[in-house]
């Protein structure tokens, strides 16, 4: 048994200086993942400050129509927030959408971007794993990887990220707000998350210390008519094989604005920017959809057991752009 203490912040300010203070320490949200990974012995974590008591709750209007979202939000308040509803429906949809009613009761906004793939093989602790031992290779390239990615893989890790909101989120331009050793940072949300790359132990940019405080949405009129479908082993409690949140503006049957973001197939939350920019001008029906999947998942690295993700993605893709046409 290794020995883990804790304690208690009252002020943001006060939790980074104690996660500052401390070089073994992980911030203790709602507790739904760090717990088991700590318990897994993925997370090396000694000491939890538990920032539960910070005032970083509120959803709040921002001047330009969109959100500022707390970051110790619970997921299921956040998705029947009235005006996540109404201006934002995929993140709601994609909210509800993930984990069961009680981990969204307790789990945070900002754990969820923290939270770890679900690859088999980082979480055995004994397989090889880039992710839990540098440099140990990747039992998933010749494994079991039907579950895995087939964009922004590398030769180090093909992990798909597993949140379902970071989708919905990534499509719609938020930006992640922390506080950390050296001030408040601002860090676009498709930077947020990095790419394996040659250091897949590397998930996110935050350096020891700092602390999601809140996520921004900028106003997106296109957002009103939004969509994210999950399409996942069984209907509750799963993470998606493939999920797509999508948006368009469309004028005389002619695509003028387009938001489309797949999850369950990108290392990261993917933004399908090529997609988006193919769909720009083109007539709004299931040819252009189609067209448009296919470019984004042109440069899909397939391996022996996820080569159905391509056509479930294309498919997923144009259901939820005609969807969004409705
Ligand atoms: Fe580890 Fe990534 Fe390979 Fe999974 S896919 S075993 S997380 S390196």
């Amino acid at each position: 048994m290794r020995p883990l203490s804790y304690s208690r912040a009252g002020q943001v300010e006060e939790a980074v200086a104690i996660a500052i203070r401390e070089p073994g320490s992980a911030f203790l949200a709602g507790g739904t993942t760090e717990v088991d990974l700590i318990r897994a012995g993925i997370e090396r974590a000694d000491h939890l400050v538990d920032i539960n008591h910070l005032p970083l709750s509120a959803v709040d209007d921002l001047p330009d129509g969109g959100l500022r979202i707390g970051a110790l939000a619970r997921m299921s308040d956040v998705a029947r927030t009235a005006a996540v509803v109404e201006r934002y429906p995929a993140i709601s949809q994609a909210l509800l959408l993930g984990a069961s009613e009680q981990l969204r009761n307790m789990a945070s906004m900002g754990g969820n971007l923290r939270q770890r793939t679900r690859c088999a093989y980082l979480r055995d602790g004994v397989s090889p794993c880039n992710k839990r031992e540098p440099g140990s290779g990747c039992a998933a390239l010749e494994g079991f990887n039907r579950g895995h990615a087939i964009l922004g893989t590398s030769e180090h890790c093909i992990a798909t990220h597993p949140s379902d909101v970071a989708v919905a989120l990534v499509a719609f331009d938020a930006v992640v707000h922390t506080l950390g050793p050296d001030g408040e940072r601002s860090i676009p949300f498709d930077d947020f998350f990095l790419l394996p790359g040659d250091t897949p132990e590397l998930e996110h940019p935050l350096v020891h210390g700092e602390l999601i405080v809140a996520l921004e949405v900028p106003g997106a009129p296109i957002a009103r008519r939004s969509v994210y479908l999950k399409f996942r082993d069984r209907q509750s409690y799963e993470f998606a094989l493939v999920s797509v949140a999508a948006a368009l503006e469309v004028s005389d049957d002619v695509v003028t604005g387009a938001r489309l973001a797949f999850g369950g197939i990108g290392t990261k939350p993917w933004r399908a920017r090529r997609a988006e920019a193919a769909l720009i001008g083109s007539p709004a029906d299931e040819t252009s959809f189609r067209l448009a999947a296919a470019l984004e998942l042109e440069s899909a690295d397939v391996r022996e057991h996820n080569a159905f993700k391509v056509e479930l993605a294309t498919r997923a893709a144009v259901r939820g752009l005609r969807e969004a046409l409705r």
